[in-house]
């Protein structure tokens, strides 16, 4: 992103009492202007159900900006924001907002630009899409941009009406659909460790490469959210959007230039090159789980059936694990292996690539290599690791596991943008790179849906795992069949290793 340009802008926020709002778009939106990043020519135009009125918003801006010590920095950003007491299937509303926007735009010099972000609950993206078209707010003298939160869709059905809906509004080009995932430090970083980094792009392939392993597990359970996730799952929560695209990042060929359009289609092919998977062959490829009881941070926590919200007899999946084929030159025969789940062990995001053995080990006798792995550290810790193989010190020789660390939120830790800040900031250049084009999500959807479809017929497959543990024992089946195992994830290794100090016992 180019940080010196201060895009002029209003941000018509739908949803602006709710969870999103508040602990991540304006934070995000005020680290941007702290950084001089927006000009003062910006306004955000809060729009939701409640009765109310611009100094409420204020407030409830300052209330998420508490921990920021310039009281006075707050003070002059939240007035610039303005609230505006909106239903969606009301025509009128429309109009006031219209009206509204003229005035601060006027207020606050800015020429007609205009991001919508929607906010709120799916079902409402294309009745307001419609509707801002259709009452003439797009009609600004400026640009106009969408920005979609996720879910897109639940299938590829819903994903294909929604599109459809939006779109006559708003041509591809100014639709901006949210993964938070591509707005990470060390997700776009993945970009620049292949292609800037000529020890690794030349090995980047199924000739160097043993397997490539993405775990994304959560510790908390689905909290408030019961209502929504119970008719969701880990597939359409976390594998269609995030997890996909991580491996489309890590499998793509290099574009032959780092524009939005170029990189977007070599992340398309990727994923037009996924091995489907049948209905029938559901369970040889992906493994599904649901939490029960456990221990977590030494708390006894509840099973999935006992949350709020939940269907005691629910058969939603909040774990998932699966094996991804790609059938390019580049890949055939590499599996990616992914696994994400709530209620596990750690808090982590990972990406372990592991390179195959040396085609003649000399040290193979004494056991004593182990594979080269190069670890991609997304969250909470950012950074790499890689390990290599040294000699042991001293005169009997022998090889030792050696580890270069490097931690990047170790060497910035206050100028790393929060993936939001980044993506507004995108959006407001109109840069496109790290937002998902309808190609991509319709892609995801149809590898996706065959799996649900098999997944809501049966349930037999279900698999339970304890709170606190990393998942069912049939994901670890799942390498083990293919000769290969889910490397620890690095602070799993820390976790065991603190376990073992106080002399219990280390359940994976
Ligand atoms: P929320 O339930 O906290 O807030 C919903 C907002 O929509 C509220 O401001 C409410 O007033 C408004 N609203 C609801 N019905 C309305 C109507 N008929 N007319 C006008 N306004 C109406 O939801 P949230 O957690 O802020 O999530 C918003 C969106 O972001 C959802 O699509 C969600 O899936 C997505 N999302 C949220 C998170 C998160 O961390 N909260 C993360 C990723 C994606």
């Amino acid at each position: 992103m180019n940080t010196k340009i201060q895009p002029k802008t209003s941000i018509v926020i739908f949803g602006a009492t709710g969870d999103l709002a508040k602990r991540k778009l304006y934070p995000s939106i005020f680290n941007l202007y702290k950084k001089g990043q927006l000009a003062e020519n910006f306004a955000v135009v809060g729009v939701a159900r409640r009765p109310w009125s611009n100094e409420t918003l204020r407030d409830t801006v300052k209330a998420s900006l508490e921990h920021e010590p310039n009281r006075d920095v707050v003070e002059q950003f939240c007035q610039h924001f303005y609230y505006l007491s909106f239903e969606v299937t009301n025509k009128s509303t429309y109009h006031e907002l219209k009206t509204l926007l003229d005035e601060v735009e006027t207020i606050h010099k800015i020429p007609g630009n205009r991001i919508f972000y929607m906010s709120m609950a799916p079902e409402f993206f294309g009745t307001i899409a419609k509707n801002l078209k259709a009452e003439g707010v797009t009609d600004s003298g400026g640009w106009t941009r969408l920005v979609i939160e996720k879910p897109f869709g639940h299938d590829l059905e819903s994903a294909r009406a929604l599109n459809q809906e939006i779109r006559q509004a708003f041509s591809e080009e100014e639709i901006y659909r949210i993964d938070h995932y591509l707005g990470k430090e060390m997700v776009q970083n993945i970009e620049v460790i292949r292609f800037a980094n000529a020890i690794f792009e030349p090995l980047w392939n199924n000739k160097y490469i043993s397997n490539i392993q993405i775990t994304s597990s959560e510790t908390l359970g689905v909290e408030e959210r019961g209502g929504y996730y119970d008719t969701s799952g880990a597939l359409r929560d976390m594998v269609q959007n995030h997890m996909l695209q991580m491996v489309s990042l890590l499998a793509m060929d290099p574009p032959i230039r780092l524009t939005p359009d170029e990189i977007r289609s070599e992340k398309i092919k990727v994923l037009r090159a996924i091995r489907p998977i049948t209905e029938q062959d559901t369970s040889r490829y992906f493994v599904r789980g649901q939490y029960g009881p456990g221990v977590l941070n030494e708390s006894e926590v509840p099973g999935y059936r006992s949350e709020n919200n939940v269907n005691p007899h629910s058969k939603t999946e909040t774990f998932v694990a699966g094996k991804i084929l790609i059938d390019s030159h580049r890949w055939a025969g590499v599996p990616f292996y992914i696994r994400t789940g709530k209620r596990m062990l750690l808090k982590s995001t990972e990406i372990v690539i592991e390179f195959k053995g040396m085609p003649m080990n000399l040290y193979y006798s004494e056991n004593q290599t182990q594979s080269n792995l190069l670890i991609i550290h997304v969250q909470p810790d950012e950074g790499l690791t890689l390990f290599l193989n040294g000699k042991k010190v001293g005169p009997a020789g022998g090889t030792t596991p050696v580890q270069l660390d490097y931690c990047n939120n170790c060497v910035d830790t206050t100028n790393t943008p929060e993936a939001y800040e980044r993506l507004i900031y995108d959006c407001m250049l109109g840069d496109a790179t790290n937002f998902t084009h309808w190609d991509e999500v319709e892609l995801s959807w149809s590898f996706i849906d065959s799996i649900s479809k098999a997944w809501e017929k049966s349930d037999k497959d279900l698999h339970f795992y304890e709170s606190g543990s990393m998942g069912p024992d049939a994901s670890m089946e799942l390498l083990e069949k293919d000769g290969h195992q889910w490397w620890p994830i690095t602070s799993e290794s820390k976790e065991e290793e603190k376990r073992s100090r106080s002399n219990e016992s280390f359940r994976y």
